[in-house]
């Protein structure tokens, strides 16, 4: 029966003179205690406006102080916290009140909601926790309309104890920089939780800026840094030597969210000598799954292994669930290398949501699994590679295509800075591949090109029919493709 809000309790009366947090957009800084204090203050505050157990209130703010602050204070009163990007447009902010019957909005936007301030060394004691909903987290939509996750006290406690198992992660001498959105539940759930419950400082910054980020991690003396792939992206374009100097007291990157490139982890690795682990999760998932922390080798193109606690199997495409032994002793002739081998991502463990809002539907099966959507396979030593969404696949004459498997090829191409493959509906073959492409700056491309390189590569139903020419792709928060913007 634990409560998210007991974390930031407990490393109060652990540990209360040492800095909890620093924000390096507003520039401030607080130590445990006085994280505490503010978060007591704010919570009275809010129960003084009528916010009780089981209220949803909307968290509009930036990777911030004022994020941690709220989000600490809306539990405490064993309210529902509701985090929604401060960029997303108002009629996305106006969907989601209208969905989840928020109660009061807390946003630096003075028309939009509030920000009640306080300051309170009275100890304050926990409303609820356990089953009870502590975050209803909003999923971008990269494959349809947004649906609000349950996730409890429970089960973002327990996904902290899982990755608490796994070795070299965080520990209370770190400093770990997070740039990446505290309204995702990766920014949330591994980044500030985590944090809070070993002790380890946090530093957050509103905005990814590649050269500020080095600066503010030298000058933190930043230990360990929460990123998504477009962040270690930037950073593998930098000089050797300043990567290596604004990097030069970090121990451990973690990359996850969206598939990292083999090329952006060789080329950290040779300019600063610094491997990035990658992890999988889900916001289903609270939200972490696997990690190639569990073996320590960050395996290019895999996201290595579930966290202890985390059941994984593959459930094949006729629709039924085939164990895949995830002891590398076991494996024998059970592993698979290839897509033919393929199956959906499904999980069981404490870290499990608790369906959706407001009924809890489509939440795990009676046996407690939860089918991720995510096709993915496992190689010879047992490492989970993810192929695709099956949500994406593209089936054309009856036959599967992977987007992904034909947006590598294409992304050969020197000329092509970025492309995604999605299906459009074609009177005769049912679906056919379409590519939208952004050429690299500079460079001129026919769609002539695009194809004949296909063709060349792939098998004919996996070329694309068409071929459109875009100046940028649309993106979710976390740096994740959407493709379903693009399906028309
Ligand atoms: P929706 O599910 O509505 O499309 P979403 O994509 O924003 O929204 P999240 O919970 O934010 O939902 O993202 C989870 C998904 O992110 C996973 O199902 C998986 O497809 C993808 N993902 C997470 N980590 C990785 C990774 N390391 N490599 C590839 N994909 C990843």
């Amino acid at each position: 029966m634990g409560n998210i809000a007991d974390l930031l309790a407990s490393a109060a009366v652990d540990r209360p003179g040492s800095v909890a947090l620093v924000d390096t957009t507003a520039g401030t800084g607080f130590s445990w205690s006085q994280l505490n204090s503010v978060v007591n203050g704010q919570a009275r505050e809010l129960a003084a406006r009528g916010v009780g157990p089981g209220d949803r209130v909307v968290l509009r703010l930036p990777t911030s102080a004022d994020f941690a602050i709220a989000l600490f204070a809306v539990t405490r009163l064993g309210a529902i916290a509701v985090p929604i990007s401060p960029l997303a447009p108002r009629p996305e902010l106006d969907t989601v009140l209208e969905h989840s019957g928020a109660r009061l909005v807390l946003s630096r936007d003075p028309e939009e909601g509030e920000l009640p301030e306080g300051d309170n060394e009275e100890p304050l004691e926990s409303v609820g926790g356990g089953e009870d909903i502590a975050v209803l987290s909003y999923t971008s939509g990269t494959t349809g309309p947004p649906r609000g996750v349950m996730l409890s006290h429970r089960a973002l406690l327990a996904n902290l104890e899982q990755v608490k198992q796994v070795p070299h992660t965080l520990g209370q001498q770190d400093r770990v920089f997070i740039a990446i959105p505290l309204f995702h539940v990766y920014g949330l759930g591994p980044g500030l939780l985590h944090a809070t419950a070993v002790g380890a400082t946090v530093v957050l910054a509103e905005r990814f800026d590649v050269t500020k980020a080095l600066e503010v991690c030298a000058a933190q003396r930043v230990t360990v840094i929460g990123g998504v792939p477009a962040m270690y992206h930037e950073f593998s374009e930098q000089p050797a030597e300043a990567l290596r100097k604004g990097l030069a007291t970090v121990r451990l990157l973690n990359s996850g969210a969206a598939p990292l490139h083999p090329k952006v982890l060789a080329a950290i690795r040779e300019k600063a000598g610094l491997a990035v682990f990658e992890g999988y999760g889900l916001t289903e998932t609270a939200p972490v799954v696997t990690s190639t922390l569990v073996t320590g080798y960050a395996k290019p193109g895999s996201v290595g292994r579930p966290v202890p606690g985390v059941e994984l199997r593959l459930v094949g495409s006729d629709g039924l669930a085939e164990e895949v032994p995830l002891d590398p002793d076991d494996l024998d002739d059970a592993f698979v290398e290839d897509d033919a081998g393929t199956g959906m991502v499904s999980i069981r463990g404490a870290n499990l949501f608790s369906g959706y809002w407001p009924d809890g539907a489509h939440g795990p099966d009676a046996d407690g699994w939860f089918r991720t959507g995510d096709v993915g396979y496992l190689d010879v030593d047992g490492d989970l590679h993810l192929v695709d969404r099956a949500n994406d696949l593209i089936i054309v004459n009856g036959f599967n295509v992977f987007p992904k498997e034909v947006e590598e090829i294409i992304a050969q191409l020197p000329e092509v800075a970025e492309v995604a493959v999605v299906g459009v509906i074609d009177e005769r073959s049912g679906e056919s591949v379409k590519a939208v492409v952004v050429p690299s700056a500079g460079a001129s491309l026919s769609e002539q090109q695009v194809v004949e390189h296909c063709a060349a590569r792939l098998a004919g139903y996996k070329v694309p029919r068409s071929i459109e020419f875009a100046e940028s792709l649309p993106h979710s928060a976390t740096g994740k493709l959407r493709r379903v913007r693009l399906r028309s």
